[in-house]
């Protein structure tokens, strides 16, 4: 039974309250692939901290009664609050909420980030809680952080040679105790394992990476390059899915052209090569660029 007129212009009211400008994609009347859903909607909204976030929302044959589906890329999702008098816009206003409650999640997983061998990068996806952490000496940690509660003490596993695991071990149940959930996490694992973890590029020193756009990893050594003469690539990509690396000035001539780049005042604002996201890179013309 396809869906009648009515219930899209009951549909387009809802969407319009909720704002047609968070609207990306429309998939309507679906009927022919199944029976259950009515529409499939992509909404994109930002956070306080300007984060887009990608909301899908799937109406099935007994909306309104029934409460719509929703997924996004988030470790845990909401129970919808749903009566009969609910509608589209306090879905998005229930997202809103939690994407709020979840910003500490995120920025302790950035922190980690930041400070921590993480692993593999992919573990830094918004909707993954858990993360592998290499503490030197062969040994790594997992360790899960509660989105729910991504300041308390997480659960932790760790890995590699016996002896270093039962020291390690050790360590963390003697001072189990000694855990403040005011404290920064990188300050908490340090304390509780007794030791200075190794920074951000410990463990891939030796793995240089090349840049995508030259294909080579060291930029020729020119007087005329200034400091970057030589350089390895110093730019990656932010979208945790990509992380492509350049070097910045490859990356700054090949978005000078293309001509959809933007700049303002000093920065290019374009897309990533590989994955089109959105990046930004400064025009540095201090050194050797310029002539
Ligand atoms: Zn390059
Ligand atoms: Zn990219």
């Amino acid at each position: 039974m396809a869906p009648s007129p009515a219930f899209f212009r009951f549909l387009y009211n809802e969407i319009e309250e909720v704002g047609w400008e968070h609207l990306v994609k429309l998939k309507e009347d679906l009927t022919s692939l199944s029976f259950r859903i009515l529409a499939l909607m992509d909404l994109i909204f930002r956070d306080k901290k300007g984060q887009p976030h990608m909301l899908e929302i799937e109406l099935s044959q007994d909306y309104p009664k029934s409460a719509p589906c929703i997924s996004a890329d988030v470790p845990y999702i909401c129970q919808l609050q749903w009566s009969m008098k609910s509608r589209l816009k306090d879905v998005v206003q229930q997202f809103r909420e939690l994407l709020e409650q979840l910003q500490e999640f995120w920025s302790t997983k950035c922190e980690i980030d930041r400070n921590l061998a993480v692993v593999d990068q992919k573990q830094l996806l918004r909707a993954t809680s858990c993360c592998q952490i290499n503490l030197g000496n062969n040994s790594y940690m997992m360790i899960s952080v509660n989105p729910r509660s991504p300041k308390s003490l997480p659960e932790c596993r760790f890995f590699g040679p016996d002896s270093e695991v039962h020291s390690l071990l050790k360590r963390w149940r003697r001072n189990q105790s000694e855990w403040a959930d005011d404290k920064s996490i990188c300050e908490n694992l340090a304390k509780m394992l007794e030791m200075d973890l190794p920074g951000p590029s410990y463990g891939s020193k030796d793995e240089q990476v090349d840049c995508g756009i030259c294909y080579a990893i060291y930029l020729p050594v020119d007087p005329e390059l200034g400091v970057t003469s030589g350089s390895a690539p110093d730019y990656t990509c932010d979208n945790p899915n990509c992380r492509k690396a350049f070097h910045s000035l490859c990356l700054r001539d090949w978005l000078c052209s293309i001509t959809t780049t933007k700049q303002s005042f000093d920065v290019l604002f374009g897309t990533c090569p590989y994955c089109s996201e959105p990046i930004a890179v400064k025009v540095d013309s201090s050194h050797g660029t310029t002539k």
